[in-house]
């Protein structure tokens, strides 16, 4: 079988994480700073801070950003419902504006219409690893005073109008999910330019503790969203070689367009000039008559591993019931999730893999 996605485990991930054990000191230590520092030189941000998880990533700059109850936060309806379900968690509103199936991210030109009095924030999705349209998107909320809280989880390394993802607004969260191109096994980080937002997310991750010249103060009810030393040594093998990953999913990629591309009942993805996409997933869009679940099982009996991209929020039980969402709310959303398919990506695969897995779904897509 081939996998959708596999972590690249090297050697020096296993030593590492073997130093780290028998070191002893497991928790925040000396990798967790080494990684930290090296997230802040390849994003040129002045705070890179980690946590337990991508989902404990958004939560925290939330709460940093002090957004809570009476508030609204604007979230692309097609995502992982972590982005929405912070929000929740928070006691702000989710209100959901559709994306566009050319980026597969929220549609900018949307935006205005959903600005309320309440408004607070926007939770821009880089979906797949492809930018949002972050010029409109800032624009916009500069014009309104709203804080933007990048959900960059799977967008690592990305990039619009050179600028990379995760920079642009008051802070950016990313994932080290092993589903992701880089991995802790759990694992998020945030990266901020705001020394008052760091310092709260430093402090609600450690059980509201802060530090006053050396001296130990419980100011806040926090959690513990602390990432482990040995996750941290895991991971930093493969955030020094995040280029060579993502030139591997560059290669494949390409490899998918061209055999790809001429195919009527598939739309590959829409390559921008002013955004760099990293590939965490090569998502493609099926033509409506083709039933893409039946096309995953016969996928997975000739071998391939396939899976729908993300979720349409607008039709999952939690949102539709608590404010009434239906799926013509946002129409592109409820096509990506129901028309959408993800195929396997990253360095498992040789340039074989990539043009048997292609004319594999073609002779499946044609022959109907
Ligand atoms: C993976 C992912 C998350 C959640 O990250 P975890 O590390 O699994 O908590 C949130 N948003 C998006 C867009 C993701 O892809």
């Amino acid at each position: 079988m081939i996998k959708l996605s596999k972590p690249y485990i090297s050697e020096d991930c296993i030593d590492w994480v073997t130093e780290v054990l028998r070191s002893g000191s497991l928790v925040q230590g000396k990798y967790v700073d080494l990684f930290e520092q090296e997230v802040q030189k390849y994003l040129g941000v002045e705070h890179a801070l980690l946590v337990s998880n991508g989902t404990a990533a958004l939560h925290l700059s939330l709460i940093a950003l002090g957004i809570g109850p009476g508030d609204e936060v604007i979230v692309p309806a097609f995502t992982y419902p972590a982005t929405a379900n912070v929000v929740e968690l928070v006691g702000a509103k989710t209100v959901l504006v559709d994306i566009t199936l050319d980026d597969f991210c929220i549609d900018t030109s949307l935006i205005e219409a959903a600005i309320t009095p309440k408004t607070k924030a926007i939770m821009p999705v880089h979906e797949f690893g492809q930018a949002a349209k972050m010029d409109t998107l800032m624009e916009v909320a500069r014009k309104y005073g709203l804080y933007v809280i990048e959900d960059a989880a799977c967008a690592l390394g990305a990039e619009f109008d050179g600028r990379k993802v995760g920079t642009f607004g008051n802070a950016g969260c990313f994932s080290l999910h092993p589903r992701k191109a880089i991995t802790s096994g759990e694992g998020g980080i945030i990266v901020t330019n705001d020394d008052e937002v760091a310092e709260k997310i430093k402090i609600y991750r450690n059980h509201g503790i802060a530090y006053k010249n050396d001296k130990m103060d419980f100011v806040a009810a926090g959690f513990n969203y602390r990432l482990t030393d040995f996750q941290a040594a895991l991971c930093l093998p493969q955030l020094n070689m995040i280029e060579t990953l993502i030139r591997n999913r560059l290669e494949s990629a390409a490899l998918y367009d061209e055999g790809l591309k001429n195919i009527f009942q598939i739309k590959i993805p829409v390559s921008f000039t002013d955004r760099r996409m990293i590939y965490q997933t090569y998502h493609i869009l099926l033509n409506t008559d083709i039933d893409r679940n039946k096309l995953i099982l016969a996928l997975k009996s000739k071998g391939i591993e396939t899976n729908y991209g993300a979720q349409a929020l607008n039709t999952l039980t939690y949102y539709s019931r608590k404010y009434g969402y239906c799926a013509d709310d946002c129409p592109n959303a409820v096509r990506a999730n129901t028309q959408g398919l993800s195929l396997p990506l990253g360095m498992h695969l040789n340039s074989q893999d990539v043009k048997n897995i292609s004319s594999t779904l073609i002779q499946l897509v044609i022959k109907r």
